[in-house]
């Protein structure tokens, strides 16, 4: 596996480039912001007329230009909208505004690996991909690190794609942590696969299990929020700072032992089948279908599994308990005035 770092990527690329960013949302914010930082002088902010980013991209010292208009000025389209909506804006703003030879890039592989938008021959089509969320992808670059990134070639009409995908990984931090390549294929389903099984899906589901099953147990609620939830994160950092083994030294030994003991119990031969078959489900584009049709009938049970999950008792318990830490809410990564 090749990885690419801040010393393989020529940064002055991307710096003659225009550059417009479309969306201006988690990720959308992040670039716009880490490419202006390092010196891009020529990145403008695409959003529809009315958009409620349209202040915070101002405020931040962009241009904003409607998704036309900037198509027709770009050299390099960067799609930071929401993939549900991309093959809209490929048809209504792209494919006939974008100049030739020019180039257009993703942050996830779906709308090109899943054939929702195909683009022209005479453009580059390429994917920079972070390896976390975009809030994130601010707030490292900010303190002078970066989160790694996947860039993946499904086009090369220049010949430069993939150096030029380098010099923006690097101008947003990636090429400080780590530019790993890849391809559309396999960014798209391991990500899928990755926040469906693991990061959201299963461990918002296994925290929520765990708080249910103690307060159903007669447990505080506030016991069940500090155990099952609030220190996820605590565990997390240690994982993140120096693998599980870094973790166990933490804990202790009777923490240990019960995780080799109960661990396998929880995820158990049934959940590993279980992921396979979500797998599967991803790789066949059943996933992809279902969520555009989701989005064909105006996200209606999306909208209302969303409802569900905010009005979970454990949102109303952790809100009162954060209150109590205010340090929790200090520099937030968070913050929906401006991001
Ligand atoms: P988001 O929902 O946070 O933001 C979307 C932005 O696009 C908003 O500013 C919105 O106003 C704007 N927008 C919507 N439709 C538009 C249109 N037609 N024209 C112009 N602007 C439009 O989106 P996000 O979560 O940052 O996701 C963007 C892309 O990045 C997706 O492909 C996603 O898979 C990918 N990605 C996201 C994350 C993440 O941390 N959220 C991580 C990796 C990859
Ligand atoms: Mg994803
Ligand atoms: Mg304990």
């Amino acid at each position: 596996m090749r990885v690419y770092y801040d010393r393989d990527a020529d940064v002055n690329l991307i710096k003659g480039k225009n550059v417009a960013i479309f969306g201006y949302g988690s990720q959308g914010h992040a670039h716009a912001n880490n490419l202006k930082d390092s010196g891009c002088e020529n990145v403008i902010v695409a959003l529809r007329p009315g958009s409620g980013s349209i202040p915070k991209a101002e405020a931040a010292g962009f241009q904003v230009m409607t998704p036309g208009e900037a198509a027709a000025w770009a050299d390099l389209a960067m799609v930071l909208t929401p993939d549900e909506g991309q093959a809209d804006l490929w048809l209504d703003d792209l494919r006939d505004n974008m100049r030739q030879g020019t180039a257009i890039a993703f942050a996830h592989g779906l709308s090109i690996h899943f054939n929702l938008i195909e683009p022209r021959d005479d453009m580059d089509v390429f994917m920079i991909a972070p390896k976390g969320p975009g809030h994130t992808v601010r707030s490292e670059y900010v303190r002078g690190a970066g989160v790694p990134c996947l860039v993946a070639v499904e086009q090369n009409a220049s010949g430069n794609a993939l150096e030029i995908g380098l010099s923006y990984s690097s101008a947003i931090g990636g090429g400080r942590a780590g530019t790993i390549e890849t391809t559309f294929r396999e960014e798209c389903e391991t990500d899928l696969f990755g926040e469906q099984t693991v990061l959201c899906g299963g461990v918002c589901e296994l925290m929520r299990a765990g708080f249910e099953i103690l307060v159903e147990a007669g447990y505080a609620p506030e016991m069940a929020y500090f155990e099952c939830m609030h220190e996820m994160k605590l565990i997390v950092d240690l994982i993140y700072e120096g693998g599980i083994a870094n973790m166990n030294y933490s804990v202790s030994n009777t923490a240990e032992y019960g995780e080799y003991i109960s661990g396998p119990r929880v995820i158990d031969a049934r959940v590993k089948d279980n992921m396979r078959q979500v797998l599967a489900r991803i790789q066949s584009g059943e996933f992809a279908a279902q969520w555009m049709l989701e989005n064909k009938v105006n996200q209606a049970s999306f909208k209302a599994m969303r409802r569900r999950s905010s009005e979970h008792l454990s949102e109303d318990v952790g809100e009162k308990l954060r209150a109590m830490m205010p340090w929790i809410a200090e520099g937030r990564l968070v913050d929906k005035a401006k991001n």
